[in-house]
Parts: structure tokens; C-alpha cells; sequence
């Protein structure tokens, strides 16, 4: 059920012992939105366990509450009031899901999200960021947005829209941004913090790059984290955005060697419906940014995503 911002807000006032998590693959916005909503969550008085099914990247380590994530055994079974779940729809929490026994709060930001398996679905695909969909519904929850709680919804903010330049960006989100300046943010030290690579990683990125490829005219470009790389680095973050500027360029793609059956694509766009393609192939994300798993062999992996963005682009 499809519920307001102000219904959300209720959920969060009611439940006394709640869990939060977020999407596996972890990006900024994940992390941010749940270090923020457990913070907030805190502040409230409220018995609160974050869980994330994934390794985080370094980046993200020096975040306030970081040390708090944990990840899920096996064998555990958690009852709660509520799960919350973060920038992301059910199929993309590993074994959160079946972890936890809980009425299921769903809050996202990503137009694909259908809202299967959930409760009550929060879901805003104008909010550039999980991040700002939280910072608008600490408004309902008075509660002062701290230091710490700013600097992890900006995280989120920032990194979800190329810092400030992607299409989602609008006025709300400087706003938001605004505010969280206020709150005592300093954007030149997240900036920093989230662009630092290390030395393994830059090497890995400058091995990627060497493996660019064009097709269908220019118009699509691919990069190959294969095998070899892969186990070189410990994360691509970044990869792709240096592609996507190419002129001509409309969709640029990153594919991942995972492991031997498993690949990951991640797909950026000028103008195509990216999301489309992702959903194609059991993925998801947004118009311009994308992605998608491929349970296949590398090469096997390469034809298929190269096909199916042909489609769309043809
Ligand atoms: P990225 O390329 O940065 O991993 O992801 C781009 C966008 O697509 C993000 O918003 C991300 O959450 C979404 N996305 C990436 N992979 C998947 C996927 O396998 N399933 C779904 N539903 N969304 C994805
Ligand atoms: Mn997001």
C-alpha cells in the first residue's frame, strides 16, 4: 500500500523496536539514509538495529554511526515492530529479508520500485535521494538534524547526483543541501573523503579504462572489469562516470566480473531510458542511472547487455 510522507512519519512514531537496512551493492545514499534514520531514530528513543548484507566501501567508513551496521547470520530470526526498508525494493536486501519478522515500511526513491512484498511503500521518484526523502521527513519528527545526522544525508545527496550535477537535481535538493550546510556539513570535506581511491583501486581503474569499447556507431560505450581486475580492487565506484562524457556517447556501461556465473552492469544515459533495460534483465535503478545483475559467464554476459542496449537505442 502506497502511503503519504506524513503516514510514514506515523509508522516511525509508533513502532518502539525497529530495523533498518538498505541495498546490497551499497552506495552512498544506502548507507547515508540509514546511518541518518537510525540516528533520528535514536534521538526518539527508539530500540533500533541496522543491517546491511554487504561488504561497505571504504569510503563510506568514516560516516557517524558506521560501526553499527551489522550484517545478518544465517541463522538468525529477528522479530521487530517494523523493517524499514532504504533505497531500495525487497529483492535487493540479501538475507535481511528473511532474517527479520516485521511489518515491512518501504522508502525509495527509484521509479522501477513496484512495492512487491511490502507494507506500506513510501516511494518519491522525484526526490533526488533516498537521503532527501529522509531529511524531509525529519521535519514530522521533531527532532534536531545533528551535526552527524547532516553530514550522512548530505553523503547521500551528494553522491546520488554527481555532486549537484545529474538531471535529478532540482531546487529541493539544494535546498535540502542547504540546510544540512547549516546543520554544519562541510562540502569540501565529503567531497574528498568520497573521492579518495586507493593506489590498487586507481591502478584498477586506469586497467579498466584500457579495455573501453564503442558500439553501434559511438553511441554506446562499455568498460570491462574482468576477472583479472576484479581481484585487484576493492571497489569501481567512479568507474563509469569518467566514460559517460564522451561525445556521442548515449549510454555508457560498466560490466563487472562478480564471480564466475555472476556479473554486474551498471548503466549511465544522455537520454535513454536505462532503467528500462535494467528492468529487462531483472535489475532496476532510474532513467540516466542503472543496473542489473547477469547470472552468466563473462563473455556470455557482454553479448547480452550489448544486445539488449542496442534494442533500446535502435
Ligand atoms: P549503480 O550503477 O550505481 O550500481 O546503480 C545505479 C542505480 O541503479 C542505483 O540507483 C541503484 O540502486 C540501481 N540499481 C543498480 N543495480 C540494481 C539492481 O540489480 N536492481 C535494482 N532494482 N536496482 C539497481
Ligand atoms: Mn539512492
Amino acid at each position: 500500500m502506497q502511503i503519504e510522507l506524513r503516514e510514514a512519519a506515523a509508522k516511525l512514531k509508533s513502532a518502539q523496536k525497529i530495523i533498518v537496512t538498505a541495498h546490497i551493492n551499497p552506495d552512498g545514499d544506502a548507507i547515508g539514509s540509514s546511518l541518518a534514520l537510525v540516528q533520528i531514530l535514536k534521538l526518539m528513543h527508539k530500540d533500533v538495529r541496522i543491517f546491511i548484507d554487504d561488504v561497505l566501501p571504504p569510503n563510506f567508513m568514516i560516516l557517524p554511526f558506521v560501526d553499527n551496521i551489522e550484517r545478518p547470520n544465517d541463522n538468525d530470526r529477528l522479530t521487530a515492530d517494523l523493517l524499514i526498508i532504504l533505497d531500495t525494493q525487497t529483492d535487493r536486501i540479501g538475507r535481511v529479508f528473511n532474517m527479520v519478522e516485521a511489518p515491512i515500511l518501504n522508502i525509495d526513491h527509484h521509479v522501477t520500485n513496484t512495492g512487491a512484498n511490502v507494507d506500506y511503500l513510501y516511494l518519491d521518484p522525484n526526490a533526488a535521494a533516498t537521503c532527501e526523502i529522509i531529511f524531509n521527513i525529519s521535519k514530522y519528527l521533531d527532532v534536531e538534524l545533528t551535526m552527524n545526522i547532516a553530514r550522512c544525508l548530505y553523503t547521500g545527496l551528494a553522491t546520488d547526483t554527481g555532486f549537484f550535477n545529474y538531471a535529478n537535481t532540482k531546487s529541493s535538493t539544494m535546498r535540502a543541501a542547504a540546510a544540512l550546510i547549516d546543520a554544519g556539513v562541510k562540502p569540501n570535506e565529503i567531497a574528498e573523503q568520497m573521492e579518495r581511491k586507493s593506489l590498487a583501486d586507481f591502478k584498477g581503474l586506469v586497467e579498466t579504462l584500457k579495455t573501453m569499447q564503442l558500439f553501434y556507431d559511438g553511441k554506446v560505450v562499455g568498460i570491462f572489469v574482468n576477472e583479472e581486475i576484479a581481484k585487484s580492487v576493492d571497489s569501481t565506484e567512479g568507474f563509469i562516470d569518467l566514460i559517460r562524457v564522451i561525445d556521442g556517447v548515449d549510454v555508457a556501461f560498466l560490466l563487472t566480473c562478480k564471480s564466475e556465473n555472476l556479473c554486474r552492469v551498471s548503466m549511465r544515459s544522455k537520454t535513454v531510458d536505462v532503467s528500462k533495460i535494467a528492468r529487462s534483465l531483472g535489475g532496476g535503478g532510474h532513467i540516466r542511472a542503472a543496473g542489473c545483475s547477469i547470472k552468466t559467464s563473462f563473455e556470455e554476459a557482454k553479448q547480452i547487455i550489448v544486445d539488449a542496449i542496442g534494442e533500446a537505442i535502435n
